[in-house]
């Protein structure tokens, strides 16, 4: 509890309508659980062509969340997300970030690849949003990384395009934990030209991180 809704308490004044907007309120689930759940999940067609559900990989005590688009061809066969060429040259953005694979969460917006790695429909979408949203209430991190256009209208409800969305700080829902929307790491392995925007993401990021 902040220290201004400890004195209210202590003047014995209601304080529940107050909301503590600066972090997500942490569930009492576990991720182990939750990954159970969706390892069996059968609430979209693409359970039928799935090999693995990517559920997602890290700790959940990370202070950083990655959430991409889908699992695609080495994802579904490995069960682990970003594995692929997508997912090395994630782990190089990580990098320069002073970030690692070990201390950050990944997971993805749908938890089964898409056959021919197709975008998820609007139902498939719907049916696994359950999932990413008891990760974020799970995990509770301190900042939330959105890679690609898929991710940003899930998490940000809207359909702007990604050229308005990058280089600003968002927040999640009615909190003040910032989400930063990035070029997703497939796009930018076919559009090279726009690699050196991801600069510009990896600034902003360090200059967020400084302050949360
Ligand atoms: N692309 C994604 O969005 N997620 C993965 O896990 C791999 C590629
Ligand atoms: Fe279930 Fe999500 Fe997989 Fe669909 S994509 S089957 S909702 S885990």
């Amino acid at each position: 509890m902040s220290r201004k809704l400890e004195l209210l308490d202590l003047m014995q004044i209601d304080t529940s309508w107050i909301k503590e907007k600066n972090v997500i309120h942490k569930s009492l689930r576990t991720l182990s659980d939750l990954k159970l759940e969706a390892n069996n999940c059968h609430k979209c067609e693409l359970s039928k062509t799935r090999t693995n559900v990517v559920f997602g990989k890290g700790s959940n005590k990370s202070k950083v969340l990655i959430i991409g688009e889908a699992p695609g061809k080495d994802e579904d066969i490995s069960g682990e997300p970003f594995v692929g060429r997508a997912g090395k040259l994630l782990t190089e953005i990580l990098f320069s970030m002073n970030l690692d694979r070990e201390n950050v969460y990944i997971t993805n917006t749908v938890k089964c690849r898409p056959p021919e790695n197709r975008n998820p429909n609007g139902n498939e979408i719907n049916a696994c949003a359950d999932y990413l949203d008891d990760q974020i209430n799970i995990i509770s991190p301190n900042i939330i990384i959105i890679l690609g256009k898929i991710a940003a209208e899930r998490l940000m409800h809207t359909s702007e395009p990604m050229a308005n969305l990058r280089g600003k700080v968002h927040y999640y829902k009615d909190t003040k934990v910032p989400m930063l929307v990035f070029y997703h790491p497939a796009y930018l392995l076919r559009s090279p030209s726009e690699k050196s925007k991801v600069w510009d993401d990896i600034l902003l990021m360090k200059r967020i991180t400084h302050v949360c």
